[in-house]
């Protein structure tokens, strides 16, 4: 809670600071609502939210003086109770074998990262985990994953650059059942650049995991930097279009102001929110906590 709180701090002290500025002095009036609106849409909350966080403030208190503190709290309210329902933890189904999850999301979103710090985990819990190189387009990946797999003790099923990214998830899948493998994650490429070609290799790699493992991909995980605010909201819709993301992980939530998108994915989406990056280390991956979140960015 303390890593998120911090690394939120940025996303709550704009909002704080503005708060105290609007309500310190000033009656509740139409006009000083309206710049609570504002300021929570430059917050990245979204409208629809922004809009209910204003209805729920203005309610029986017009024209009356109200205290920050306690506009804060009504936000951390809000919040919480579009959180609440999204915030799903990530469960390995053990009756899986593998249990196979696809990791998108575009470059530099924290996808291969984040495969790295849940193969940790899992590795700590005593899973044995491989991992797929499937962002074939970067030769960079491929070897950053490879990087987490020593450090991890995963094995890590790669081909050379420029190779089929579904052969590699073809070849990921036999070989993670020939020896009996308990998490498969598979990485993908995640250029958005060329939006055709990117989405005809991510229909290929899941085609080819639902043939030769039915019921496969068990989780297709959506990796979102918190940093990009607003251009979130249309990854989701690319990503879900393609390869029908079963839930979000939110990365970069140490140290940006744009922690407020999460919520307004929360309301617009409402696909589960399972993890969040604070961090770029192994251990820096939390279970999304709705309460905490919310008492994080409203101060
Ligand atoms: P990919 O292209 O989606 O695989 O993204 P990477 O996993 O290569 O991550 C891109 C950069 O973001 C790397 O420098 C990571 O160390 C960094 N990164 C990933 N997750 C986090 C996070 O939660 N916090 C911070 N600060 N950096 C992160």
């Amino acid at each position: 809670w303390s890593r998120l709180a911090s690394g939120l701090s940025r996303t709550a002290s704009s909002l704080t600071q503005g708060i105290t500025d609007l309500v310190t002095k000033r009656k509740l009036d139409t006009a000083t609502l309206e710049d609570l609106e504002d300021l929570l849409i430059r917050a990245d909350l979204g409208g629809p939210v922004a809009a209910r966080i204003v209805e729920k403030v203005g309610k029986g208190r017009h024209d009356k003086m109200i205290a920050p503190e306690d506009v804060r709290g009504l936000i951390a309210d809000e919040v919480e109770t579009i959180l609440a329902p999204v915030a799903t933890p990530l469960i390995v189904d053990r009756s899986q074998k593998p249990f196979i999850l696809l990791m998108v999301g575009v470059n530099g979103s924290g996808k291969t990262t984040t495969i790295g710090k849940l193969a940790s985990q899992w590795r700590a819990e005593g899973l044995k985990v491989m991992l797929a190189a499937g962002d074939t387009f970067r030769a960079a990946a491929i070897e950053q994953l490879k990087v987490w797999g020593a450090r991890t003790g995963a094995a890590v099923i790669a081909r050379p650059p420029g190779s089929d990214a579904a052969g590699v998830a073809h070849d990921a899948i036999t070989q993670a059942r020939a020896e009996g493998a308990d998490v498969l994650l598979i990485d993908t490429a995640g250029r958005l650049q060329n939006r055709t070609e990117l989405m005809a290799e991510l229909e290929k790699v899941v085609r080819v995991v639902k043939k030769l493992q039915p019921g496969a991909p068990h989780a297709v995980l959506l990796v979102l930097d918190a940093t990009v605010g607003q251009n979130a909201l249309s990854q989701v819709e690319v990503f879900t279009k393609v390869a029908g993301v079963t839930g979000l992980v939110m990365t970069k939530l140490d140290g940006t102001a744009r922690g407020g998108i999460l919520v307004a994915i929360a309301e617009k989406h409402r696909l589960p929110i399972h993890l969040v990056g604070v961090g770029e280390g192994q251990d820096d991956l939390q279970p999304f906590a709705a309460r905490d979140f919310a008492r994080a960015i409203a101060g």
